[in-house]
């Protein structure tokens, strides 16, 4: 399929090079040229079909010819190698984890798939290319595990320095290999800021194949519509009006959410549950948009004052406020909400979330305020010991640490200091 450029002021691209420029010259995200929704039969028939069968059908539009069926079937196969469950807490609400892959956030999933996707590219025509990409936590993980020892790819990670979980800056800086993280001083949006920089500096680019791995890229992006289809197969049977509340901050899991539908999952409504980040909450109050300076919060992989995949929503709905509003509410929850969460979450239900989860947890309880014929599922994207001492201390309890996280816990950290985008420019040119 071809992708254009939501700038509209560049030439369209294949897959393929949508996935390798990552960012569309006129600096505007990619997006599909058309969206042919699955059959109905597909729908009537998920309950019997695997997940990868699943996840082959909801992209293969998109990701055809330029990836063969035989060679995405065998990148969807390493792609899900583990579990997705839905786990419900009554009749109204679900969990549904998103953390059993090997960093223990949902980014897994897309890091692993365009990792893959990059390493067949690169079969055909051996090309060195760097990954640049920003983390507000969790990415950087994800992306470091997906692309590790992936031939002809190095990968660079910009982090803010100080708001990451020691958890989630473990696994960015513990890898080597081909992985180098860089620990910026400054908040995420200076990081995202650097790499966009970097895209469209010449004096970069005509030396060094950059990509992205942040939710821009289209490949980052779209697996992540399986979650939703994976969902709906385990609870249509006995539930309607499937609402999905998303704890979000990019809008990249929740954009995705909205092309599961536009596929033609029967999806009821869509939550965006936000931390005090909350551009989007009060946009959909004034129908006024205005970006602001990023809030740290407990939620930190949330902490985005400029959501970049925002604009792909509009574009789902024609840029038509009533028709994105009728299919989208959204609300914001402070720090100590959300610890207020996580502690009833644990008493009223035994479940430990991350504060992430919890998050989007309060999101889906006030909206069945008005909207109780509804079953919301708020997907937990993060394993809730990767904010260990947030979670311990708010719900007073011990949390035992699963094997993944344990294996980098005592690494030694390596990265590089850097404060302004020329010391990024000469790593880069460097590296
Ligand atoms: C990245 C992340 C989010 C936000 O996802 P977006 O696609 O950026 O909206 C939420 N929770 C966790 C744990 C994350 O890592």
């Amino acid at each position: 399929m071809n992708f254009y450029s939501l700038n509209k002021k560049a030439p369209q691209a294949t897959f393929e090079e949508a996935v390798v420029k990552g960012l569309a010259p006129d600096k505007g995200l990619y997006f599909p040229i058309s969206i042919e929704p699955l059959p109905s039969s597909f729908f009537e028939n998920i309950k019997d079909l695997s997940y990868n069968d699943i996840a082959f059908e909801a992209i293969c539009q998109f990701v055809s010819p330029e990836i063969p069926d035989n060679e995405l079937k065998h990148i969807i196969s390493e792609t899900l190698n583990f579990d997705f469950p839905v786990v419900k807490l009554d009749e109204k609400l679900s969990s549904l984890e998103l953390f059993h892959g090997p960093t223990m956030a949902f980014k897994d999933v897309g890091a692993r798939f365009m990792s893959r996707c990059l390493r067949f590219f690169n079969s055909k025509e051996q090309k060195d290319m760097t990954v640049l990409v920003a983390t507000s936590g969790d990415t950087g993980g994800a992306v470091a595990n997906g692309f590790l020892g992936v031939k002809g790819v190095k990968v660079v990670i910009l982090y803010p320095k100080g708001k990451v979980s020691k958890v989630q800056e473990k696994q960015l800086t513990t890898l080597g290999q081909n992985i180098t993280a860089l620990e910026v001083d400054g908040v995420f949006d200076d990081c995202q800021d650097m790499v966009k920089t970097a895209f469209l500096d010449q004096s970069i680019t005509d030396h060094v194949q950059i990509t992205s791995a942040n939710s821009i890229n289209v490949a980052r992006w779209l697996p992540q519509m399986f979650y939703f289809f994976f969902a709906y197969k385990q609870l249509h049977q006995q539930h309607k009006n499937i609402v999905f509340s998303v704890p979000s901050g990019n809008f990249g899991n929740i954009c995705a959410g909205f092309m599961a539908q536009q596929l033609g999952l029967p999806i009821y409504h869509f939550i965006a549950a936000n931390n005090e980040n909350q551009v989007v909450t009060e946009y959909l109050k004034t129908e006024n948009y205005s970006p602001k300076p990023t809030v740290q919060t407990i939620s930190n992989a949330m902490d985005v004052g400029n959501p970049s995949n925002f604009i792909r929503i509009q574009e789902i709905f024609k840029n038509e406020f009533k028709d994105l509003k009728s299919n989208l509410s959204s609300s914001s929850y402070t720090d100590e909400e959300t610890r207020v969460g996580l502690k009833e979450l644990y008493k009223k239900y035994n479940y430990i979330a991350d504060p992430h989860g919890a998050i989007g947890y309060l999101a889906a309880k006030d909206y069945q305020k008005t909207h109780p014929d509804t079953h919301c599922v708020f997907l937990e994207t993060a394993h809730p010991t990767k904010f260990l001492d947030t979670v311990e201390a708010a719900i007073q309890t011990k949390v035992d640490l699963p094997p993944q996280i344990k294996a980098v816990i005592d690494q030694e950290k390596k990265s590089i200091e850097i404060s302004t985008y020329e010391e990024l420019k000469s790593i880069l040119l460097k590296n």
